[in-house]
């Protein structure tokens, strides 16, 4: 009898909840349907700036018109990190698809060119994220082109950025119905360019080239980033290939010493052996020298310091990767200590770390964060990169 009482509470207490939860979710994320309130020719242009405002809650001025042509214009609302943009026919007031604007036969080529802009834009990992159809879409029709506005990004919830990319009149012409109007840009704006007041950091690469260099420049390739490798003359015999990739993505090569010995405790004639041995294999391939010298194991004394003529780069973040082979732990030594102005030792010679890049590089992208060659976090900070110095950060 007693069970049966009890039975009943909890399945009370279980309807009672269902219930609750029924009725609730509809509400949650429901978004405002606008399109009624166009399909009133009566509306006036004043009584839709007001319509509007009204129902986003936004002040008039965070509206924009856009006249496409004598027969549509464009409306674009702005509020926090929402965009809202829709067609509108002029005479009728009723909103309209905005794919209109687009020639039929064109809609494929159009595609082709948001997936391309948007991997450049993006790095990889966002960008298989904004071209997935279940993405919704706004379009901006303006004087420059169109902006494309990708809503329901979820990729990273940290990433609470608005997504866009924007295709110029010049890149547009041949697939819209109408004329676009500055027809003279030249820029691609989806490119993506350094700037001096994000956070930014180096990470460096030391005991190279090895077999892992490859899919790491992969993944900074993935990413948009960059990074400076400081190589070991011996590893270096043979491997033109991959040292004329690393450079050619924008990266650079520092000097590791040829053979990796301690330059504090040798002599003279090996301490020479060890600097220009690895010049001449640097200079047979690239045909090029590196002004920045890694001394390995970061041993350096005074004498070797004035002696040489480089700025030796040492470092500010060592996640110690030779010791933990284990890409989550590797990664979360980085994260967990590095700030703008870091230069983060790594060594492209342990799958670990490898792995560990592909966690690292995403997460400082969400944090904001732009990795760059060492020589890029110099000019980026102010520094000018003398010879007889030691670096380990440029904070
Ligand atoms: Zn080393």
């Amino acid at each position: 009898m007693k069970k049966l009482i009890k039975d009943e509470i909890i399945l009370a207490v279980i309807s009672f909840i269902t219930i609750v939860v029924l009725l609730i979710v509809p509400f949650i994320n429901q978004k405002i349907n606008i399109t009624n309130y166009f399909d009133d020719p009566k509306n006036n242009e004043e009584q839709y700036l007001e319509n509007i405002a009204n129902i986003y809650d936004v002040e008039i001025n965070t509206i924009h018109i856009y006249n496409i042509n004598n027969k549509y214009q464009n409306i674009k609302i702005s509020k926090e990190n929402e965009i809202i943009s829709f067609v509108i026919n002029k005479n009728t007031k009723n909103r309209v698809e905005s794919k209109i604007l687009f020639k039929n036969e064109s809609i494929e080529d159009i595609n082709k060119l948001i997936n391309q802009e948007v991997f450049i834009k993006y790095p990889k990992f966002i960008a298989e994220e904004l071209i997935k159809d279940t993405t919704t879409t706004q379009y901006e029709f303006n004087n420059d082109g169109i902006i494309i506005y990708f809503d329901d990004f979820i990729t990273n919830p940290l990433y609470k950025k608005t997504t866009y990319i924007t295709l110029t009149c010049p890149q547009i012409k041949e697939y819209i119905k109408y004329t676009c109007v500055n027809e003279n840009i030249t820029s691609n704006p989806n490119t993506p360019i350094l700037d001096k007041n994000k956070k930014t950091i180096a990470i460096t690469f030391d005991d190279g080239p090895h077999k892992y260099t490859k899919p790491i420049l992969e993944t900074l390739q993935e990413n948009h980033m960059n990074a400076t490798f400081f190589q070991v003359g011996t590893n270096m015999l043979g491997k033109d290939n991959i040292i004329k990739q690393i450079l050619e993505q924008g990266n650079e090569i520092g000097s590791h010493s040829y053979s990796h010995k301690s330059l504090t405790s040798i002599k003279k004639d090996a301490l020479e052996k060890e600097i220009n041995y690895f010049n001449n294999i640097y200079y047979g391939i690239t045909s090029n020298n590196t002004s920045l010298l890694r001394p390995p194991y970061g041993n350096i004394n005074n004498d070797i310091q004035s002696k040489l003529n480089y700025s030796f780069i040492l470092w500010s973040v060592d996640p110690e990767d030779w010791k933990y082979k284990d890409a989550q732990k590797i990664a979360e030594n980085v994260l967990s200590e590095v700030e703008d102005g870091d230069i983060v030792l790594l060594h492209d010679i342990h799958l670990t770390t490898s792995e560990a890049l592909k966690i690292i590089l995403p997460e400082l992208y969400v944090r904001d964060y732009q990795v760059v060659t060492v020589s890029k976090l110099a000019e980026l900070k102010n520094y000018s990169l003398e010879k007889n110095k030691i670096y380990r950060n440029f904070k």
